[in-house]
């Protein structure tokens, strides 16, 4: 797949770090309650931890318990939905529409009105008030 902002995997390397690279480029997981937005409420915009895109608002993020940053909805285009069935499952991954990087995966069990959990990685995001 082609995205607007392509760059080797040896330049994501250089610039994002071991843990943030194995996150957002190798498809990583975060363990579980430990990600630095996890229980974050604050007001503002959380953008792709890789190119800054603006991914997601404060205001569709919600505490689903599970142990991630979870949101109700992304912010119109900027989240790209890709069929995975690694894992002897079928879930569908979310990356950054811009630049592909890995965010996390949605599921179809929200508890607010869109019926939808983004469950994003922290490490995937930077958080901007
Ligand atoms: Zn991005």
């Amino acid at each position: 797949m082609k995205y607007p902002l392509e760059k080797s995997e040896a330049q994501w390397k250089e610039e994002l770090g071991e843990e943030r690279y194995h996150v957002l480029r190798e498809k990583g997981t975060e363990r579980p309650h430990t990600g630095a937005y996890n229980l974050h409420y604050e007001e503002g915009t959380y953008c792709c931890g890789a190119c800054s895109e603006p991914l997601f608002e404060s205001n569709s993020k919600f505490d689903a318990h599970c142990g991630w940053p979870s949101f109700d909805d992304s912010i119109p285009g900027k989240v790209k939905y890709i069929l995975d069935k690694t894992h002897g499952m079928i879930r569908t991954e979310i990356v950054c529409a811009n630049c592909g990087s890995h965010l996390g995966h949605l599921f179809n069990d929200g508890p607010t009105a869109t019926g939808q959990r983004y469950c994003v990685n922290s490490v995937s995001v930077d958080f901007k008030k």
